[in-house]
């Protein structure tokens, strides 16, 4: 998309008026000639249109409210993004508010990431997806200006990149329903949720066609452990890796009880958001997933996967449905997990970037400096 039509479909010029951050550099190519010494920060919403309807356990949705973010320095710029699934409490109004807030001028050093996270905690608590927008911006930039991608700057094996799953979902229609498992053939592992009508029925349906390996999101859909524990034997006779977020966040102690007798991994999702989190998540998870919008970006999340690892958890690295930007962020840290779930750019129509590519179902990080994207 070139920026006319970008600036067109973002409603950017309401964003102006709304907010004193200048837009003048948005949409422009990685290099402008600006030389400022100063960090500054742009942003503008974008609406992510969905290939197809996303069903959870409670709701469904078309379309997901993002922000797209930039920041300049010395006439680099690094991408980020907010991305606001409607369950994690943000929105456009409270991500831009939040971000109108910020004076990033104030740091003429973009390299104090510590510095620049703590001003950000300082500003407003909660607020993680519009961090995170920040977070990636800023580790886009300084990538870019040390030259090199993050998985190098952090001394990890591109090779060591996990598979990434693919997720579908139940649907009445016998025909639709084979479409969409032919849909993942390219995919190693599809993903599926469950806590919903038909858990069983979509299973199976999978199994008619393909032995593919399966992992399950219940998002928190299951109640009862009993149960809960008759599905994961159910489901490990059927090839299944793992069962994300079997019951409420709420219920620690009957997923403590399911984790001592369950035959596969448990892993906390909704239970947790940042690094805090990760050792209380150890008491009753086998593992967690590791979500840029959840932890505020790059810089926790790699804390997260230190820290997880230390305490001989497993880890998952998910993300939202989102453009390339957030998704080849988070792959960055790809090579230090066990499972990826980074499909969110697949889901969405209307992407603005060139970045992680899926090859033979891998999980492959683009040889680029920064997060590894390019505006298309
Ligand atoms: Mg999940």
């Amino acid at each position: 998309m070139n920026r006319r039509n970008f600036l067109k479909t973002t409603a950017l010029g309401a964003a102006i008026a709304a907010s004193p951050i200048s837009f003048s550099a948005f949409g422009s190519p990685t290099k402008s000639t600006g030389r400022s010494g100063r960090l500054n920060l742009s942003f503008a919403p974008y609406e992510l249109k969905l290939r197809h309807a996303f069903n959870l356990a409670k709701y469904q949705r078309t379309t997901t409210p993002d922000v797209q973010v930039q920041i300049e320095y010395d006439g680099i710029i690094g991408y980020g993004e907010a991305s606001m699934p409607p369950y994690l409490g943000e929105s456009v109004d409270s991500v831009t508010s939040f971000l109108s807030k910020l004076d990033l001028s104030q740091f003429s050093d973009p390299f104090r990431i510590e510095d620049i996270m703590a001003y950000l905690e300082s500003v407003a608590p909660n607020n993680r997806a519009a961090k995170a927008s920040v977070d990636i911006a800023l580790h886009d930039l300084l990538g870019k200006i040390m030259g090199q991608p993050w998985y190098k700057i952090w001394g990890l094996n591109p090779q060591k990149c996990p598979n990434t799953s693919f997720t579908i979902s139940y649907d009445a229609d016998p025909a639709e329903m084979k479409a969409k498992i032919d849909e993942t053939a390219p995919f190693k592992v599809i993903k599926i949720k469950m806590g919903l009508d038909h858990d069983k029925e979509l299973v199976n349906a999978i199994r008619s066609r393909t032995d593919t390996a399966i992992c399950v999101d219940v998002n928190q859909g299951w109640s009862d452990k009993e149960q809960a524990l008759e599905m994961c034997h159910w489901l490990a006779e059927r090839n299944c890796l793992f069962v994300e977020q079997p019951m409420p966040k709420e219920m620690i102690d009957e997923t403590a009880w399911l984790r001592e007798r369950s035959p596969l991994p448990i892993i906390a999702d909704e239970f947790l958001q940042r690094l805090p989190d990760v050792k209380r998540a150890a008491a009753a998870y086998d593992g967690i997933n590791i979500k840029l919008m959840k932890s505020t970006g790059m810089h926790e999340a790699y804390q997260m996967a230190v820290l997880a690892r230390s305490l001989g958890m497993k880890i998952m690295l998910g993300c939202m449905t989102e453009t390339s930007c957030a998704v080849t962020a988070a792959a960055q840290l790809a090579p230090m997990v066990d499972w990826a779930d980074l499909d969110g750019n697949l889901l969405i129509a209307n992407d603005r970037f060139d970045g992680i590519k899926i090859v033979e179902g891998k999980v492959t990080i683009p040889d680029r400096p920064g997060i590894g994207v390019e505006l298309l």
